[in-house]
């Protein structure tokens, strides 16, 4: 077993992901990191759908991410090509909140945008 298996949880096998990733990036399961990342959300402190680390992709034990979550966590895995992101982001959830940070709204807006496209896509066309 790897460190990254024993720190970061099992790896998800891409053929039991609901579509392709960018080479390089992983999912992996893990029963503490989505719980951080649940309290930093606050609310109803259930653990997060998903935390970014850089280029890897936690979901808590037993998820399987959707698509639409995917779409929000790789919108995080580009923002993270900023070395200086983790820190910006942690000043930007001092100042906003969570669902007020800048990187969030923009991961939500691309989530968004993203349903929007599949679901016209699979909306059959009716005469
Ligand atoms: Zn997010």
């Amino acid at each position: 077993m790897s460190l990254a298996d024993r720190v970061l949880g099992p790896r998800i096998p891409p053929a039991e992901l609901p579509c392709p990733l960018p080479a390089g990036i992983e999912v992996r399961r893990n029963g503490w990191i989505p719980r951080v990342g649940g309290w930093l959300m606050g609310g109803d402190r259930k653990p997060a759908g998903g935390v970014t680390l850089r280029r890897t992709i936690v979901v808590p034990e037993g998820a399987v991410p959707s698509e639409s979550l995917l779409v929000h966590e790789l919108v995080h895995v580009e923002q993270w090509r900023d070395p200086l992101f983790p820190l910006k982001y942690a000043l930007q959830w001092v100042r906003h909140g969570y669902r007020g940070n800048p990187y969030e709204v923009e991961a939500y807006r691309r989530q968004r945008e993203h349903a929007a496209r599949t679901s016209n896509a699979r909306t059959p066309r009716t005469p």
